[in-house]
């Protein structure tokens, strides 16, 4: 009974929608491990609305968003495993699971999907000097504490790093309570969505200070203040710019990094500059039959696009599961250029592209009137234009594969000028 068509690794939205996926296209057995106490991933503590707006053209919390795939999951029978820590995944897909419940045990898959997410930098990785009270959260630490567990975590705050989970936060204990004082960003532009700072801080007039970061914490026990500075344009902070700041917490926002070491001891190919495994179009990985999808591959900015790529990687999943095979053919490695700092997926067969080809991008500055070359061995084939691109949003390239099928290209470039 331990051997399935398809396990799911992590059953946030996109272990979900692959799982859902996985069973529309014909695999009989799936089963979603998930380590937490119930389904739908960071969600379930994103109790602000904002998601869903390209999938369900409708505005739902992440709650809600997830509820609608956690119904379905129920509907279509597919099984799940609740506080299952998935310990390690072998050869031949063997996945090794502990639980309170069942302690530990060993179960195969013909295909294994990836979706274990991603994690925040913590407070270690910065190297901020200073004493090491309580009081110091990282942003999504302090949203579970707040949405799920039910406590405040401080009264007077300070957020360093402006990413989206940060924006978001200096809402949330302004609306209960708190005095957020700043919100502290080392870069001279914000990591987070435009919409966020509109709605996050100037709605509550908190100020959001570029170029700035912090260089000291205070306080024995409890955090009682951080010193905040200028940086100047290597990033360093300018001596004479120190102001201090009374509070008693300290919530860091300074990246997330996707959750890979189950990918790594694999031996699952990584790349480095999206910390993910590499996929190809049916975001199969390095190792055959093991698929990976959502913010374990990179770091999305909305859900939306992490269902869509679930539902990808659910669907060849199914294929691979039920002995259907994969064209090989020519394969169109893709890469980076100019101000693009990495491209999804890394490797694209021919022969297996559907109809539109989909490229996931972020770019490393900010463009305004970017414009978009993506090129083939050197020529270009198509560009996109937009606005304004920032390193905060995820950019989505979408065009015709007819562009590059049959014509045996070796390399596709994508570049932003
Ligand atoms: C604070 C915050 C605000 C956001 N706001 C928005 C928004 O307004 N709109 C929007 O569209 N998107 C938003 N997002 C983004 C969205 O939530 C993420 O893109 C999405 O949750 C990623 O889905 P995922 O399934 O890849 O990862 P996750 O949701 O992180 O799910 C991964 C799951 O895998 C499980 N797992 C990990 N390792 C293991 C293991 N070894 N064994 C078993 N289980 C494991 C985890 O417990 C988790 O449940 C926000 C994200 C955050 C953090």
């Amino acid at each position: 009974m331990n051997e399935y068509d398809v396990i799911v690794i992590g059953g946030g939205p996109a272990g979900l929608a692959a799982a859902i996926e996985c069973k529309k296209s014909g695999a009989d057995r799936v089963l979603v491990l998930e380590r937490d106490r119930e389904l739908g991933g960071i969600l379930q503590q994103c109790i602000h609305n904002g998601f869903g707006l390209q999938i369900f053209k409708t505005e739902l919390t992440g709650p809600e968003y997830a509820e609608r795939f956690i119904t379905e999951l129920r509907s279509l029978g597919i099984e799940y495993r609740l506080g299952t820590m998935v310990m390690s995944l072998g050869a031949d897909r063997v996945v090794k699971t502990m639980s309170p419940t069942d302690g530990l045990c060993t179960l195969s898959a013909k295909a294994v999907v990836l979706a274990m997410g991603c994690r925040e930098r913590p407070r270690g990785a910065l190297a901020i000097p200073g004493t090491r009270p309580a009081g110091v959260f990282t942003a999504g630490t302090a949203q579970r504490y707040m949405n799920m567990e039910g406590y405040r975590v401080g009264k007077d705050v300070v957020i360093l790093g402006s990413g989206d989970i940060g924006l978001i936060m200096a809402r949330r204990l302004t609306l209960e309570g708190a005095r957020v004082h700043a919100v502290a960003e080392l870069m001279p532009y914000s990591n987070g969505l435009t919409r966020n700072i509109v709605q996050c801080l100037d709605d509550y007039g908190v100020p959001l200070l570029l170029s700035h970061t912090v260089t000291g914490i205070r306080g024995r026990d409890r955090v009682e203040a951080v010193v905040i500075s200028r940086v100047d344009e290597n990033r360093r902070p300018v001596p004479g710019t120190e102001r201090v700041y009374d509070c008693d917490t300290l919530l860091l926002s300074v990246g997330l990094i996707p959750e890979n070491e189950l990918s790594r001891k694999a031996g699952i190919e990584i790349d480095p500059r999206t910390n993910g495994p590499m996929v190809n179009e049916s975001m199969e990985t390095s190792v055959p039959g093991v698929f990976a999808c959502g913010n374990v591959v990179h770091v999305h900015d909305l859900v939306d696009y992490v269902t869509e790529e679930a539902r990808r990687a659910g669907r060849f999943a199914a294929r691979y599961a039920t002995g259907k095979s994969f064209a090989d053919g020519n394969v169109v490695k893709t890469a980076a250029a100019g101000g693009v700092s990495y491209v999804v997926a890394q490797s694209l067969r021919e022969s297996n592209l559907d109809e539109k080809i989909e490229l996931f991008l972020r770019v490393k500055n900010v463009y305004r009137n970017a414009k978009f070359v993506v090129t083939a061995d050197g020529s270009p084939i198509k560009t996109f234009n937009k606005k304004i691109a920032t390193p905060g949003e995820m950019q989505h390239l979408t065009f015709d594969s007819a562009l590059i099928k049959g014509r045996s290209f070796r390399k596709l470039t994508v570049e932003v000028e």
